[in-house]
């Protein structure tokens, strides 16, 4: 029989997403659509009444508008008691949908690509006598917040050994847990053409240096700033400008005139061609994306990062030498100046560190984990259901009789 797969996520910045669709599309790749049907539901826009509903509209706002508060919320809440009051809360808030979502989305396994979703749904399946097998997928990288792990949850399936460490600290222990890497979509790998061939479909220069500029998949932080210092400098390069889904940044940038060659795009659906067709990304340290320069081998210069959920990955690239962090526009345009100057090796260099340090099938893995769970039976929860109550009370009754 065809198994059933729920993917929990919500479109809070575009990482959620991507990840859920990477590991449906494994599935389906793997399995076949005869074998496997995945269900992706944003919990929040589908299933949470105001003001969690508008959360996708919310997430890039207040980071865009407020990083401090958003800073100091994160910093708060990620402690164990705090992280189990946000969930208890948000459960309290969103219960009634979350059990429709699991009456209407009926499955045989549950995956979780989201932090704040993770133990509410947990509680929520709880209140049944069955659950699926629930399967946590990290899709954070570094510096994950506790509200991550759920001591219940059959898998959590973490990107790096810190994220790991994390979890161990949370109160999971090794047996719950694997290190795969975070998924990306297997189209990804398969998209990585050379670099000839990738500019020659994006109609990009063949032989100036193409640096590449984006903002997660919301254009997030300070783009037009960054954008405006790397054009006065002057370098000898094309500038690739990607907006995502932020179209006053967009318009912004249309109407700007530019020193050298210089496309702007809005939200991309070709993120490997993009990728392969780049010689430097300069991008907010945005998991997802820092995920897919490593394994297409991009070294980065990262000028942003949302405090708290992406604080640790700067270190991690850093660390791992494949890029910079470069927070003020005079930075990377410091840094992007000697790159050019330093000629191809050292970026050479940075490129072979990218791609050592990357989990190129992880989605793989992921999909065999999440595959694995499918074939399990059913999870009693122990919830005294009125059907278990009667059977328990009749085998009571048949004891004391044979008594
Ligand atoms: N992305 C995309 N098209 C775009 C811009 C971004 O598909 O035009 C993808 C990008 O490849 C990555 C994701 O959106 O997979 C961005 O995720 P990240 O974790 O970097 O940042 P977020 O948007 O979640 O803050």
């Amino acid at each position: 029989m065809k198994k059933r797969v729920l993917i929990l996520m919500s479109d809070t910045g575009g990482g959620h997403r991507a990840a859920a669709e990477a590991i449906r599309d494994a599935l389906y790749m793997e399995q076949g659509e005869q074998k496997v049907a995945v269900d992706m539901v944003d919990v929040f826009r589908e299933y949470s009444p105001v003001p969690l509903k508008y959360a996708p509209e919310l997430y890039p706002r207040w980071i865009n508008r407020s990083k401090k508060s958003w800073e100091a919320g994160y910093k708060i809440s990620n402690t164990p008691q705090n992280a189990q009051i946000v969930s208890t809360t948000i459960y309290h808030t969103i219960q009634s949908g979350l059990k429709r979502m699991f009456r209407e989305h009926p499955s045989d396994v549950i995956v979780c690509v989201h932090s704040l979703v993770t133990r509410p749904a947990m509680k929520a399946l709880m209140s049944r006598s069955h659950r699926p097998p629930f399967v946590v997928v990290v899709t954070d990288l570094v510096s994950t917040h506790h509200l991550w792990y759920e001591k219940r949850v059959e898998r959590c399936l973490v990107p790096t050994l810190p994220a790991y460490d994390r979890g161990l600290e949370s109160g999971l222990v090794p047996d719950q847990m694997r290190i795969t890497g975070l998924p990306v979509h297997p189209n990804f790998v398969r998209g990585l053409t050379k670099q000839a061939d990738a500019r020659a479909q994006l109609g990009w220069d063949q032989n100036l240096p193409a640096i590449l500029l984006v903002g997660g998949g919301d254009g997030m932080g300070p783009v037009y700033r960054t954008a405006r210092a790397i054009n006065e400098r002057r370098l000898n390069c094309q500038l690739i400008i990607i907006a995502g889904r932020n179209n006053t940044l967009r318009k912004q940038l249309e109407t700007s005139s530019w020193n050298q060659p210089t496309t702007v795009y809005g939200f991309r659906t070709d993120m490997p061609a993009i990728l392969a067709a780049t010689d430097v990304v300069v991008t907010k340290a945005g998991p997802a994306t820092i995920t897919e320069a490593c394994i297409a081998g991009v070294p980065m210069i990262l000028y942003d990062a949302i405090p708290g959920q992406e604080t640790g990955n700067v270190e991690f690239i850093v660390s791992n030498r494949i890029g910079v962090f470069a927070p003020t526009p005079q930075q990377i345009g410091d840094t992007l100046a000697r790159w050019m100057q330093e000629g191809p090796n050292s970026l050479r260099l940075r490129s072979e560190r990218a791609r050592a340090l990357s989990h190129p099938n992880a989605v793989f893995d992921i999909a065999d984990e999440v595959w694995r769970y499918a074939q399990q039976k059913p999870i009693d929860t122990d919830r005294l259901s009125l059907w278990k109550g009667v059977v328990r009370a009749r085998r009571a009754i048949n004891n004391q009789l044979d008594l």
